[in-house]
């Protein structure tokens, strides 16, 4: 039985798993969207009369409790978006914590400390995984961001409770991801940029097979260019992988998938500076320069390749977007994906944060609140917090 809305939750203690880890700075939340991704699979338990159970880690703590870790920021949030009390444990596991979620009645919340504040969160050890599954009898899965992990409370707590299943944002990201994998309309382009090749060759590798066109950009697209021997200065450059870059474009050229990289760049001195120092063709990169963001010819070619496009996966802005001075490129890309008339899905924590800035996420089908586990997903993984649920 794995989605929610084919359980039965009236009079249930529910333990939700959800992906609560906000940026917070001295006790204040900078953005809530996490929380606000989550409040569907909770409104939908309330509404059904069982009593909410939620838990979370919230950075890396270790295995050891640090107050400026407490999830108790996230629980004030969660109150003001809910309208209701939202009660907090002191810890996530132990005699008091189920005791409290003993008298939870229907309708209720609970939000369950820091569960990284033990270590066998991380090291999914049973014994822990079977104290979570104790304080509830319905188990729902609702953290993407954590699927690719196998810990206590995203894998080994199914073992110990009766029902399980997969949360509405779960759900959402599976079909989503899943549709683009599976049943995808053409075209298909697949956008990769972000800082480094070695964490999207996989995804490349594996959508290779799916796609129509693939497009090249950000940091990452130097290797491309250096492995066909172009001169790109003093660039950031994976140089143990121009081999497996180089094998990619030929794999696709061999499979008929057309390949863009960048025909333009804007350059810096480095990564911080007030301005580009020039706008150059890719091959003609000053020695003591760095690529910083695409230029204007390729953005005008890439939202030519997008023009028709009917699916697009997007992971990883085109430059240093974070610096004004070469925010353009992502930002241009960001408005051609906009404008796509089918299927847009956006991962990445960074490319996420991109379209917020930009005001762009309600022209895309789908942001995926994953990083890494988006980048499984569509490396063709199985995911351990998936496969716990039986889907
Ligand atoms: P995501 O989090 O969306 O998966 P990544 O983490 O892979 O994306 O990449 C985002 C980072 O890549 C950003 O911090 C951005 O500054 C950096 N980046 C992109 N292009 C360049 C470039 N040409 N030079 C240096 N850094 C770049
Ligand atoms: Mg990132």
């Amino acid at each position: 039985m794995p989605y929610l809305d084919q359980i039965q939750l009236r009079g249930k203690k529910v333990l939700v798993r959800s992906d609560l880890n906000v940026p917070i700075d001295q006790g204040t939340i900078r953005d809530d969207n996490r929380i606000r991704a989550s409040l569907p699979t909770y409104q939908h338990i309330l509404d059904q009369g069982g009593s909410l159970i939620i838990c979370s880690h919230m950075g890396k703590p270790k295995g050891e409790r640090d107050p400026a870790l407490s999830l108790q920021p996230v629980a004030d949030r969660l109150q003001e978006l809910l309208g209701q009390e939202v009660k907090m444990a002191p810890d996530c596991v132990g005699d008091t914590v189920k005791t409290m979620a003993d008298a939870l009645l229907p309708g209720e919340i609970l939000l369950l400390e820091n569960l990284r504040f033990h270590p066998g969160e991380t090291k999914n050890d049973p014994q822990f995984g079977q104290q979570l599954a104790s304080l509830a009898g319905v188990y729902v899965d609702d953290a993407f961001g954590v699927v690719h992990r196998a810990h206590a409370s995203v894998v080994g707590v199914t073992d110990y409770i009766q029902n399980s299943c997969a949360g509405l944002l779960l759900q959402k990201e599976i079909e989503y991801l899943g549709k683009a994998m599976r049943n995808p309309e053409h075209p298909f382009v697949l956008v990769a940029g972000g800082a480094k090749v070695s964490t999207k060759l996989g995804i490349l590798t594996n959508l290779l097979g799916i796609v129509d066109r693939i497009i090249v950009g950000g940091a990452m697209a130097n290797t491309f260019l250096r492995s066909m021997g172009v001169s790109v200065g003093r660039s950031k450059v994976e140089e143990d992988l121009m081999d497996q870059a180089l094998q990619t474009m030929q794999t696709a050229r061999s499979k008929g998938v057309s390949f863009y990289l960048p025909v333009d760049c804007l350059t810096g001195t480095d990564i911080n500076a007030s301005q580009p120092s020039g706008v150059f063709p890719f091959q003609d990169v000053p020695n003591d320069e760095m690529i910083l963001d695409v230029g204007p010819a390729t953005h005008t070619l890439f939202a030519e390749v997008l023009k028709d496009a009917k699916t697009v996966v997007w992971n990883g802005p085109m430059g240093a977007f974070e610096n004004p001075s070469f925010s353009q490129g992502s930002v241009g890309l960001a408005q051609s994906v906009a404008k796509v008339d089918g299927l847009t899905i956006v991962g990445g924590g960074d490319t996420d944060a991109l379209v917020h800035t930009c005001g762009l996420v309600d022209s895309m089908s789908f942001i995926s609140t994953g990083g890494g586990s988006f980048l499984e997903f569509l490396e063709g993984k199985k995911l351990p917090g998936i496969k716990a649920l039986g889907l």
